[in-house]
């Protein structure tokens, strides 16, 4: 039996960041995975300017310049109609997920966690503080972080399931041949209802897919297969299904000494779909709440610290569940798209909460000023 001060469990990028974290503060940290790394992840690897924030302010340097390729262009359409094409605009980046995920692990175990990548977690038990890895080895800790992903182990055993499937998110993807280096970012506000479609370039690869509240869409594979008709996707490849836990925040993520980060505490935005930003926040916050409950010798206190450090993040995820009733509910997402097409100030705000640069409120705010004038337009005929 190894002891350690904190156990992470899930080496994707909140995972990663909780052990590149703790380990930094000195304390004695497990990284387990039930990969290897480098490892395939779906995911649309939308690297926005958030995430860039991120990851220098928690690995202390930029993600590194030959796994990203950065767009300054973008094209959106809504239900079947192009609403505009924007050159210029905050970059947003692209990557794929086995590049990055493999770099953060590397962050990790540089700064000291011990590499328990590639053995499964097969047993928990919180009240011993004790894990089980497949092929028989146990660990206990003092506190756990649980990072393991939509279908998390560790909040599956706190509250017997992971998440509500008919209200979180679903996404579907094909990784498709390369497009043209000079291939705009392309969003499909109305390709899956309360959600949209992307076509990502990348450098090696387009990843296209759609993703929307999983009870809302009975029939996810034949809006992907209408989607995808839009493309020229030679060789149809397989297309990938995977859950997104948005729209299902846990408001305490976790027990006492047991912390949950990322998708496992569904830190994923409603709206947007964006994870990896929030996951690698919300890694490293959980490691500084787990470092300061061992310091002040009670790891109980660990939740608590945790939950005031995610202030600023539940309360994006509260605001975004708000104001995609504005987007995406039937009674208001026409003034949506024509406050979209018709203001250059609600797309420059769009893109900006895209970059990471404000919060949704000032969205918000910006699409509800353009209401009275479509509403005078529509009511007059003009
Ligand atoms: C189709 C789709 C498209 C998306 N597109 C984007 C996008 O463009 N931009 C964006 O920001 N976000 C996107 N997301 C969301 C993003 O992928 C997630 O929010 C992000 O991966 C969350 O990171 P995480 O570290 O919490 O979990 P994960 O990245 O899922 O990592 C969890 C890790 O835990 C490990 N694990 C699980 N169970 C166990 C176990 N029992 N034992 C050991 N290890 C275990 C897994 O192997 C995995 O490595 C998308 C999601 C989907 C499904």
């Amino acid at each position: 039996m190894t002891h350690y001060d904190v156990i992470v469990i899930g080496g994707g990028p909140a995972g990663g960041a909780a052990a590149h974290v703790a380990a930094q503060a000195g304390l004695s940290v497990a990284l387990i995975d039930k990969h290897k790394f480098p490892r395939e992840k779906l995911c649309g690897g939308g690297f926005t300017g958030r995430s860039y924030r991120y990851y220098q302010e928690i690995f202390g340097a930029p993600i590194p310049e030959d796994i990203i390729i950065t767009k300054h262009n973008v094209e959106f359409h809504a239900h079947g109609q192009e609403l505009a094409r924007i050159d210029g605009i905050p970059p947003i980046h692209m990557t794929m997920r086995r590049d990055m995920d493999a770099a953060i692990v590397g962050h990790a175990l540089a700064s000291g966690a011990v590499d328990l990548t590639g053995a499964a977690v097969e047993t928990l038990d919180l009240d011993a503080r004790k894990v089980g890895l497949k092929g028989g080895q146990h660990l206990t800790y003092r506190v756990l972080i649980g990072a393991d992903g939509a279908n998390s182990l560790v909040a599956r055993t706190l509250y017997g399931e992971a998440f509500d499937h008919a209200r979180i998110g679903f996404g579907l993807e094909i990784e498709a041949p390369a497009p043209a280096a000079d291939a705009p970012v392309r969003i499909d506000f109305g390709a899956a209802e309360w959600g949209y479609g992307w076509n990502f370039p990348k450098a090696g690869s387009a990843t296209i897919g759609i993703g929307g509240v999983h009870g809302r869409n009975p029939d996810m594979k034949a809006a992907m297969q209408r989607y995808l008709a839009k493309f020229d996707v030679a060789g149809t490849p397989k297309v990938k299904g995977a859950f997104l836990p948005f729209g299902d925040v846990r408001r305490w993520p976790g027990r006492a000494e047991v912390l949950l980060a990322g998708d496992a505490a569904g830190l994923v935005d409603p709206i947007t779909g964006e994870g990896i930003a929030y996951a690698m926040k919300s890694g490293a916050l959980a490691a500084e709440a787990a470092a300061e409950a061992i310091a002040a010798n009670h790891p109980p206190r660990a939740l608590t610290l945790y939950r005031q450090k995610l202030r600023p993040i539940h309360g994006a995820m509260f605001h975004a569940r708000w104001i995609r009733q504005i987007i995406f509910g039937r009674p208001f997402r026409n003034t949506f798209v024509r406050a979209f097409r018709g203001s250059g100030t609600v797309r420059y705000q769009y893109l900006r909460l895209m970059a990471g640069e404000i919060e949704y409120p000032a969205l918000a705010w910006a699409t509800l000023k353009k209401v009275p004038s479509f509403v005078l337009r529509s009511a007059t005929g003009r």
